[in-house]
C-alpha cells in the first residue's frame, strides 16, 4: 500500500505543550502523505504523545497501551509508536517492558518519525531519543487537529533550565531554547488570517524567551549588530497583528516575570490579564528544597506587583503538597499562602517522586500517602472556597467575552472566555463563534458564570 493511503490515529496526555507537539507531528506525518484519523482502529499507525510528570500520568499511558494491545491483536500490521517524555524518560525500556511498542520517539526526535517508520517496516524496532540544543520546529506550520477554529496553542521555547528539584521535565525535554520570533509572528498571524482569534504562547518559563536576531546593520554606529528579542517584545509585536487577536500565555517563573511584561500587559488590551504564576509551596524551607530560587516573600512581592500594575488581573497557580520532608507546619504555610493570593485557579497534586530527578537522589520521599491525599484534600477546600468567591466578585460586572461554541448543555446558549480565563455562558440570540460581545453577570456557580449579552 503507497504511503499516502497509510493512515494515523495519535492520543495526547500531559500539559498544553503536548498537545502543541502533537500538531507538529500531524503536520509531519501529513507533509510525507498520511492521514489522520480520529479512530485506532481504522489506523495503520497509532501514536500516544506520553506525560511523564506523576507517576499517575505514566500509569495512564500504559493503561492505554493496553487497549492498543488489544485492537493490535486484530491488525497485526498496526505499528504503535510512544512519543514524548516518557519515550524521552524510558528509552529502549520502554521497548523491553512494553512488547507491542514498535517505535519510541523522544520530544526533539519529530522530523525522524518518517525514516522511523520505514526503519519499522523491516520488522525492526526503531529508537530516537536524541534531545537538542536548537530544534524548535519552527519552520513546521502545526495542524490544528480537533481544533474549534477559535483557540490555538503557539510553541515560543522548548526545554527547561530550572532545576527544580521535583521535576523531571529537564530530563525529559532537555535544555532551554527559544523559538526564532519571525516565525513565531507569522504563525500567530496565519492564524489570525484563517479566523483564529486567540492564541496562547507556550513554554516551561515564557518569562526567559530571548531570541537573538540574526545580524541586522546598525546604520548610527555603521556596523552590524544583534537585537535581543524579549518576551515583553514578543508579546508587544503580537498584539500589533490585530486588536481582534487575543494573546494568553503560560507559564510564568516567580523568579523571572519582569515589569515590562506587565507593562505590556497593561497597554494592549488584546492581551489577556491573567498570569499562571505557579507558586508550588508557601514554607520557605521547602521552597528551597525544591529550588525555585524564590521566597514566600518575593513571590508575595510579585503578586503585589502584578496587582497594582494589573488591577484586574487574573491569577492561577500550581501547588505540590507533601514534598519531602514537609511538615504539618509547611503545610499550614501552603494553605495561608493560598488564602492569602486568592487564586483564581488552583493545580494541585501531591508529589511523586520522579525517578533521576535532584528530589529523588537527594531527598527521602517521607511523607506518608495518606497523608500526602488529606494535606491535598485540605488544599482543594480552602481552593473550592476562593474560586466560589472569586466567582461570586463577578456577579454584576460586565466582561468582553470571546465567543468559543455551543454550550455542552443547551443548544440555545453560547459560551466563551472573558480575559481571565473564566467561563461565560449566555443566550445564543444571533451571536456566533469567533465574536466579541459584552456579557453581564447575573449569577454563576464555582466553575462558571452565566449572564446576558449587554451589546445588541
Ligand atoms: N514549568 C511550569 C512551572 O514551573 O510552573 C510547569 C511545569 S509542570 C508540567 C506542571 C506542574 O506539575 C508543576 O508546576 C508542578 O506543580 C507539577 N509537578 C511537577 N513535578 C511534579 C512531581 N514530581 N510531583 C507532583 N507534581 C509535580
Ligand atoms: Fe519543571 Fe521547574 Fe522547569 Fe517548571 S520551571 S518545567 S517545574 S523544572
Amino acid at each position: 500500500m503507497p504511503a499516502s493511503k497509510k493512515r494515523f490515529y495519535i492520543e495526547s496526555y500531559g500539559c498544553a505543550m503536548n498537545f502543541s507537539d502533537t500538531e507538529v507531528v500531524a503536520s509531519i506525518l501529513m507533509e510525507k502523505g498520511f492521514d489522520a484519523t480520529d479512530n485506532a482502529e481504522e489506523a495503520d499507525l497509532v501514536f500516544i504523545n506520553t506525560c511523564s510528570i506523576r507517576e499517575k500520568a505514566e500509569q495512564t499511558v500504559r493503561n492505554r497501551l493496553n487497549v492498543f494491545r488489544h485492537i493490535k491483536s486484530k491488525n497485526n500490521g498496526l505499528l504503535v509508536g510512544v512519543l514524548g517524555c516518557m519515550a524521552e524518560r524510558l528509552k529502549e525500556k520502554l521497548l523491553q517492558e512494553e512488547q507491542l511498542v514498535d517505535m519510541v520517539v523522544g520530544p526533539d526526535a519529530y522530523r525522524s518519525l518518517p525514516a522511523l517508520i520505514e526503519e519499522t517496516k523491516t520488522g525492526q524496532k526503531a529508537v530516537n531519543v536524541l534531545l537538542s540544543r536548537e530544534e524548535t520546529y519552527a519552520d513546521i506550520s502545526p495542524v490544528r487537529l480537533n481544533s474549534n477554529g477559535v483557540n490555538a496553542f503557539v510553541s515560543i521555547m522548548r526545554g527547561c533550565n530550572n532545576m527544580c528539584s521535583f521535576c523531571v521535565v529537564p530530563f525529559t525535554r532537555g535544555r532551554e531554547r527559544s523559538r526564532d520570533a519571525n516565525s513565531i509572528i507569522n504563525e500567530c498571524r496565519q492564524l489570525f488570517e484563517q479566523g483564529f482569534r486567540e492564541v496562547t504562547l507556550l513554554g516551561q518559563n515564557v518569562d526567559s524567551y530571548q531570541f537573538i536576531e540574526s545580524e541586522q546593520f546598525n546604520s548610527e554606529a555603521g556596523e552590524a549588530g544583534h537585537m535581543a528579542v524579549s518576551f515583553a517584545m514578543l508579546l508587544e509585536q503580537i498584539a500589533q497583528i490585530d486588536p481582534l487577536l487575543r494573546i494568553r500565555f503560560s507559564t510564568s517563573h516567580p523568579k523571572d516575570i519582569t515589569d515590562d511584561v506587565l507593562y505590556v500587559m497593561a497597554k494592549y488590551d488584546n492581551i489577556c490579564n491573567y498570569i499562571h504564576l505557579p507558586v508550588q509551596s508557601g514554607s520557605n524551607r521547602i521552597l528551597q528544597l525544591m529550588n525555585r530560587t524564590y521566597s514566600r516573600e518575593w513571590y508575595m512581592s510579585k503578586v503585589n506587583r502584578i496587582r497594582e500594575i494589573l488591577p484586574d488581573c487574573g491569577l492561577s497557580t500550581d501547588m505540590i503538597c507533601g514534598f519531602c520532608s514537609e511538615t504539618e507546619e509547611d503545610h499550614q504555610q501552603s494553605l495561608s499562602l493560598m488564602k492569602w493570593a486568592r487564586y483564581d485557579l488552583a493545580y494541585m497534586y501531591f508529589y511523586s517522586e520522579r525517578p533521576g530527578t535532584l528530589a529523588a537522589r537527594r531527598f527521602k520521599d517521607d511523607v506518608p500517602e495518606e497523608v500526602k491525599k488529606r494535606r491535598l484534600q485540605e488544599m482543594i477546600n480552602v481552593h473550592r472556597q476562593q474560586s466560589l468567591e472569586s466567582m461570586q466578585r463577578d456577579v454584576g460586572k460586565t466582561f468582553r467575552v470571546l465567543i468559543e461554541g455551543i454550550s455542552k448543555k443547551n443548544d440555545q446558549e453560547l459560551y466563551g472566555r472573558n480575559d481571565q480565563n473564566k467561563v461565560i455562558i449566555f443566550q445564543k440570540n444571533n451571536h456566533k463563534k469567533s465574536d466579541y460581545v459584552y456579557v453581564k453577570v447575573n449569577s454563576c456557580t464555582a466553575a462558571t458564570l452565566f449572564g446576558e449579552v449587554v451589546n445588541g
